[in-house]
């Protein structure tokens, strides 16, 4: 067994969830213009992947741990769904989580996606963001699947599905790869990559680049403009000096190129005074940023603060740097 999985006694647990996650989410990604037909809204591939991934990483995980191990604070509740005019939605869910589990039924569908209403109130919970990168998943691009772990206020181990990134970095990020990569970090025990997001392949460490004054300074950022502010990335670079734009694509994917060495920076600058980061957009990414020997701070240098519910708080915008 490699050193990761000897570290947190529930990363094998996460891996096997979040693979199973993958494999659901890449078939709805494949069909969305038939599912967009059934269901006539453009918008519905993303809330049918969002909450099969939801109710298929709750149901996985309480396959093997204990329900006190289970307490998940998820992006989903499954009150629309439960609605008569989101009856086809829900069909397409169902057959979506019945792909990985033919006899699950729809009760326990329903129910799986709202055992994940914890509100980050307790010592120990995992932050999912069923499907990161919602934009990125509709335009057939780069989504994630994290699942992060906090115990104490403190994210201990992150699993994060890439289903559309290369582990082959010559490999052009604004195409995707069908092979997909997973990556899993547990707090000392390093960044782990699982290449066709397979928990059962033998895992490579990733170990972000140290800053050397000969290269450049590579950025990347979010592909929506909304979500962070690139008039300021583009001072920062100017100030840098760095050659050309910041590479852009959606999802926490963005944590694992500044782990994997790709990228030595992650701008995440705020667009508004009023928008507050949530703690599944971050809990994961991070973990497996600051395991390959990156830091992570807020805009103004202060370590994210995950011991305010659902939300970062205390912080604003992100910065990821080796
Ligand atoms: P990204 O894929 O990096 O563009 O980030 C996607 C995430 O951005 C989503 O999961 C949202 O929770 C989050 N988001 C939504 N609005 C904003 C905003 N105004 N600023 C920053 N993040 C946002
Ligand atoms: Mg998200």
């Amino acid at each position: 067994m490699h050193e990761l999985q000897s570290q947190h006694h529930l990363i094998p647990a996460a891996l096997e969830a979040v693979s199973t996650a993958c494999a659901v989410s890449r078939a709805v990604q494949a069909n969305l213009a038939q599912i967009c037909e059934v269901t006539k809204d453009d918008r519905s591939p993303v809330t049918v992947a969002d909450f099969a991934v939801q109710a298929i990483v709750s149901l996985s995980l309480a396959d093997s741990l204990y329900p006190s191990d289970c307490l998940i604070v998820g992006e989903e509740d499954a009150a629309v769904l439960r609605t008569d005019e989101q009856g086809v939605v829900l069909q397409t869910v169902l057959e979506a989580v019945k792909s990985w589990r033919p006899q699950v039924t729809k009760e326990e569908v329903l129910d799986a996606i709202d055992a994940c209403n914890h509100d980050g109130s307790s010592n120990a919970f995992w932050a999912l963001d069923p499907i990161d990168g919602t934009k990125g998943f509709l335009r057939g691009q780069h989504y994630a699947i994290a699942l992060g772990r906090i115990e104490e206020g403190e994210v201990v181990a992150g699993v994060m599905g890439c289903p559309n990134l290369s582990t082959d970095q010559s490999f052009p990020l604004d195409e995707v790869d069908p092979q997909g990569v997973m990556y899993a970090a547990s707090r000392g025990a390093g960044a782990w990559e699982f290449a066709d997001c397979n928990p059962t392949s033998s895992p490579m460490r990733i170990i972000a680049q140290q800053y050397e004054e000969s290269r450049p300074i590579r950025f990347c950022e979010s592909a929506e403009k909304g979500h962070s502010n690139r008039g300021d990335s583009g001072k920062i670079v100017d100030a840098i000096g760095t050659e050309g734009e910041p590479a852009r694509l959606d999802s926490q994917c963005k944590y694992s190129l500044v782990a994997r060495g790709q990228a030595d920076g992650y701008l995440r600058l705020p667009t508004s005074k009023t928008y507050v980061e949530k703690i599944w957009d971050h809990a994961a990414g991070m973990c497996i940023a600051i395991e390959a020997g990156a830091v992570v701070s807020d805009v103004s240098g202060k370590p994210l603060e995950f011991t305010h519910g659902h939300r970062l708080e205390n912080n604003r915008g992100v910065i990821c740097a080796t």
